[in-house]
């Protein structure tokens, strides 16, 4: 998305062709799951504030059914292509088969960068997108939920839209949306809780005590931020950090509320006392045991990958790391937790959320945030278990286990006609 030559849809069918080929898969089913089952691009006109009209682009699209409805984010950035959506769906396939949740994988997105529109041009975006999108979205169907610069508010503009065309109030149309619309408690710190269990996991798996250990979070948004905050909390020392301009480091630690108060009030981290300024590249290279890119993808390249000085990288965005970076990593010992595991707390609490609201019964966050860790716990075990059984990297063996996933249903399915 920030490196215009990183193509994130290739990533992902590099990913899954060197899948297919360790497990031996018919050519013909490689071929099928690299592509997207139903894509749908439309244009949504928007009226701006003065008076002017605008037309922007925007992508649904659902990588696979098989295991049940899709689900995936909705995006809104300038760099937003085709192809990085249907990337980001394909990786979602992977993700929710990961944690075992029964869904399929899709991702939406709009070209536009949300933060020069208003409020009203961002609801009114909002709205007319989802009307484009019309019976393609559903709660039995597709479930859309934020990503990059989208929230819970975008989530209930999505949710009036979708049941005012139908005449239901339907809360299980999208996912992380705000409590009193039927979100979940625990959903908006999901997906950084994740990260954080992943991390302390990988840490075990990797014999060290987690307490001290040395980490940078690339990112400040819902992920990154979050993810900082609650690694702080249990005992990790966060020694740098970033927003998409700047960021800052400190040997001994950062005080991550003040880092975040800051960047909050200033909109940047420049002039944060107390801390050395860096820059976003030179922070991924900054001595650490833990580097988290919670950011956007292609961020570790292989022009980068020989300077990374983490033991352990957990991939809090999507895509962050690309494939000849990964063979870098591998070659120096730097242990890589995937996206598809690292970052799936998000979309596993949003399963979470959506079953209480198709049984219109809701749990205390406490419930929500035990379940959670169950579930990363034990897919990181899973992943881990079958890392060590076939010789292969966690990225490989998530990739594995998630491809039998789907494939195992697609067999069991059989084809129609
Ligand atoms: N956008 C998040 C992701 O990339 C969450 C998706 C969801 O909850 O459906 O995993």
């Amino acid at each position: 998305m920030t490196n215009a030559t990183i193509n994130l849809y290739d990533t992902a069918v590099t990913q899954l062709r060197d899948v297919g080929a360790a497990l031996r898969l018919e050519p013909g089913i490689v071929e099928l799951l690299s592509h997207c089952s139903r894509e749908l691009t439309v244009s949504i006109p928007v009226r701006m504030d003065d008076g002017s009209l605008r037309t922007f682009t925007g992508h649904r699209m659902q990588h696979n059914a098989v295991r049940g409805p899709t689900k995936g984010g909705i995006r809104y950035h300038p760099a937003v292509t085709a192809d990085e959506v249907r990337g980001l769906a394909m990786l979602m396939t992977w993700k929710c088969a990961v944690v075992d949740t029964p869904y399929g994988g899709a991702k939406g997105g709009i070209t536009v960068d949300p933060k020069q529109l208003s409020r009203g041009e961002l609801e009114r975006l909002t709205r007319r997108y989802t009307y484009e999108l019309g019976d393609f979205i559903g709660p039995d169907r597709d479930i859309p939920a934020p990503d990059v610069n989208t929230d819970g508010q975008v989530m209930a503009w999505m949710l009036d839209t979708y049941s005012v065309l139908h005449g239901v109030t339907t809360p299980a149309v999208v996912t992380g949306k705000p409590v009193h619309l039927g979100g979940t408690l625990g959903r908006i710190e999901a997906t950084g809780r994740g990260v954080m269990i992943a991390a302390q996991e990988a840490a075990r798996h990797a014999g060290l005590q987690t307490d001290g250990l040395r980490v940078v979070v690339q990112g400040m948004g819902n992920v990154g931020g979050i993810a900082a905050r609650l690694m702080a909390a249990e005992g990790f020392v966060v020694v740098g950090m970033c927003d998409s301009k700047s960021g800052v480091h400190n040997p001994a630690g950062l005080d991550v509320a003040a880092v975040t108060a800051y960047q909050r009030e200033h909109r940047a981290l420049a002039g944060f006392p107390g801390a050395a300024a860096v820059t976003v590249a030179g922070l991924l290279e900054l001595p650490c045991d833990v580097l988290v890119p919670a950011a956007v993808e292609g961020q570790i390249t292989a022009a980068n990958a020989p300077r990374i000085q983490a033991r352990i990288v957990v991939e809090g965005a999507n895509g962050p790391t690309t494939p000849d970076a990964d063979l870098v990593l591998l070659d120096r010992g730097i242990m890589v937790v995937p996206d598809i595991l690292a970052n799936a707390g998000g979309v596993f609490v949003s399963y979470l959320e959506w079953v209480q609201d198709l049984q219109r019964f809701f749990w205390a966050e406490a419930e929500v945030n035990e379940r959670l860790t169950q579930g990363m716990r034990q897919a990181f075990a899973a992943v881990a278990a079958a890392a060590a059984e076939r010789n292969v990297t966690l990225r490989q063996a998530a990739m594995q286990l998630a491809v039998t996933r789907v494939v195992e249903a697609m067999t069991s399915r059989g084809l129609y006609p």
